[in-house]
């Protein structure tokens, strides 16, 4: 069992933060590289971050396969 030192609205905050600079890394990557779906190794639990670009506006949609991480739906 893990402590949880932190109030739970930091945590939360700190989640935000993570998934969106993730989500922005991610998409720019995906984009130079001339992608609409790729995966990386997630920041928070290192399983696999799957993410795909939608429509013609790319709007970023991003899931890691672990339950209850991270994930982002632009
Ligand atoms: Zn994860």
């Amino acid at each position: 069992m893990t402590e949880e030192r932190k109030p739970f609205g930091e945590a939360f905050y700190d989640q935000i933060r993570l998934t969106t600079e993730t989500g922005a890394k991610f998409k720019a990557r995906l984009l130079k590289l001339g992608k609409r779906v790729g995966w990386t190794h997630c920041p928070k639990c290192g399983g696999r971050l799957e993410a795909s670009l939608v429509g013609p506006r790319n709007h970023l949609h991003m899931a890691c396969q672990t339950a209850n991480c991270l994930w982002m739906m632009e």
